[in-house]
């Protein structure tokens, strides 16, 4: 510890005085009053425009801790990095929220919640630490440390600013004002008294204890360009007063540990149980080997591709589900639960490298999720995407709700033998385009059998139920001497333009008598 900084000179280095006392904040956001065993969570995305599904997969563990343990769940943005700032960034995380159903409880008690508007909170406390001697105004500029990286990297040194490089550690007050009179805006540095030599132990939920050397870096509290807080210190502050029970983050976190651990220790705070997660993998399509997924060469790596393709995302958060409680699937199999939120999952059980985001195994999560939907829900999702995101074609096709329901009601009736071919309302919509006279491609390659169309046209009733309709194609396929699937497939091509449809009486039902009509009389 150093010399603690009078009130004036803290007033002067904060270029605002304190606002709070630490028992003021303490009293301001108490303890929450939750049953025992509560969990506390929060998703914290710094607002960049873009959502990895990484973050998606972080805050489904959030939501689900906090929805099984009868706690909180809220969204925290983390703006403090101003220079990244993106217009609409926080939209696109709400959205992304609402659309995969994760409900925020951001009681005002405990905020504000975007960091920005917690500077008070922040320099409250950095007021303390600069009063106790943990904390020291730093007037170094970018060029002086760039010089002192350079020389410690000449030197083999590791960088940073600690121990006799950090040339501000044990400035007097007066200097500090010299400093100050000259207009400088200093940035607000840990006053680090850890020892690289000595081992501190943190805990990680799934790791368990592990152990790391003492941070001896005095690292940045508080950046002099804006006054905003660093994501070291916001997370400390806000996990505090918002009395986060458990902080779900990325891998990339986790060296940063011994730090957060410091700092809370330096506070006489009790840290939050941490759970760092992997990033999630893929096979790469090219060499076939398991790789972390890339921003650049892969577009599922971006929540809005689910989106704005139409995956349906109940399906996508029961895929992300199984990836990190691996026993949900066979619960679900077995009928044990009806749903991922129904699943108790466990947070010693969270992956702790290489989960795999695998797009095939999706699809099949998607499709049996389409395929336990009722026709309505169906239909309401289809057309709600298509509104949304659909080309014209596609919104055209969603304009006539009677017969898109018909279309899309195709091999739905029997609960045993439900169609398995969608995917995603895009896809559905594109297997079916067929049905639509304007999008419907005459297959040309085909060899039809004349005979057959004109003898079909003689007989056809769309009256007839389907062992009519039935038998007349047994009868002409007698007459010429082929198979039934013979007659079947020169009707089938003729009316889709593809070999393969489901059922095909129910196809000409949908389309009537007028379109099956024209359709064959086109072909032939
Ligand atoms: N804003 C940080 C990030 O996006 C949050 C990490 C955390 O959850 O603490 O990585």
């Amino acid at each position: 510890m150093r010399q603690g900084l009078d009130e004036d000179l803290i007033v002067r280095v904060l270029g605002t005085a304190p606002k709070y006392t630490i028992a003021e904040l303490e009293k301001k956001f108490p303890p929450r009053d939750l049953p025992v065993g509560a969990m506390v969570t929060r998703f914290a995305p710094s607002p960049t425009g873009f959502m990895h599904i990484g973050n998606l997969y972080g805050a489904l563990i959030d939501y689900k801790l906090a929805q099984q343990s009868g706690g909180v769940f809220m969204l925290r943005i983390e703006d403090t990095d101003t220079k990244r700032e993106v217009v609409g960034a926080v939209d696109v995380v709400k959205n992304a929220m609402r659309r995969f159903g994760f409900e925020y409880n951001n009681d005002e008690k405990y905020g504000p919640y975007y960091q920005s508007q917690r500077k008070d909170i922040y320099r409250s406390v950095a007021a303390e630490l600069l009063r106790n001697g943990r904390a020291y105004p730093c007037f170094l500029t970018a060029d002086d440390m760039e010089k002192i990286r350079s020389e410690q990297s000449a030197a083999g040194f590791a960088t940073g600013i600690y121990g006799e490089f950090a040339r501000d550690r044990d400035i007097a007050p007066d200097e500090i004002i010299k400093h100050l009179d000259n207009g400088e805006v200093p940035s607000i540095r840990l006053y680090s008294t850890g020892n690289p030599n000595a081992r501190i132990f943190c805990k990680d939920a799934v790791r368990g204890s592990i152990g790391f050397p003492e941070n001896n870096e005095d690292l940045v509290l508080i950046k002099s360009n804006d006054g905003l807080p660093t994501y070291h210190f916001a997370h400390l502050c806000d996990d505090h007063f918002m009395r986060t029970t458990h902080v779900v983050r990325g891998e990339e976190w986790l060296p940063s540990l011994p730090l957060h651990y410091q700092l809370f220790r330096m506070m006489e705070w009790t840290p939050p149980v941490y759970i760092h997660t992997a990033t999630l993998d893929k096979i790469d399509e090219d060499t076939g080997k398991q790789r972390k997924m890339s921003k650049r060469k892969d577009p599922e790596c971006n929540v809005a591709f689910f989106l704005e393709n139409g995956w349906p995302t109940d399906a996508v958060i029961e895929y992300l589900g199984n990836i990190l409680a691996s026993g949900y699937e066979e619960a679900k199999l077995k009928g044990v639960v009806k749903n991922f939120w129904e699943y108790e999952m466990k947070p010693k059980k969270i992956p702790m490298s290489g989960g795999l985001f695998d797009m095939k195994k999706l699809e099949w999560w998607a499709k049996e999720y389409i395929g336990a939907m009722t026709v309505p829900d169906l239909v309401r999702a289809v057309t709600d995407w298509a509104k949304e995101y659909g080309d014209d074609k596609q919104k055209m096709q969603v304009a006539d709700l009677e017969y898109l329901t018909a279309v899309l009601a195709i091999e739905r009736d029997n609960p045993k033998r439900v169609r398995k071919d969608f995917i995603t309302w895009k896809q559905t919509l594109e297997l079916v385009e067929f049905f639509w006279d304007d999008l419907f491609v005459p297959n040309r390659e085909y060899k039809y059998n004349t005979d057959v169309l004109n003898a079909f046209l003689e007989t056809f009733d769309i009256a007839d139920d389907k062992d009519t309709w039935w038998n007349k194609i047994v009868e002409i396929a007698n007459r010429f001497g082929i198979k039934n699937g013979d007659v079947a497939m020169d009707l089938r091509v003729a009316l889709s333009g593809r070999t393969n449809t489901p059922d095909l009486y129910s196809i000409m039902q949908v389309m009537g008598k007028a379109r099956v009509t024209q359709r064959i009389k086109a072909t032939l």
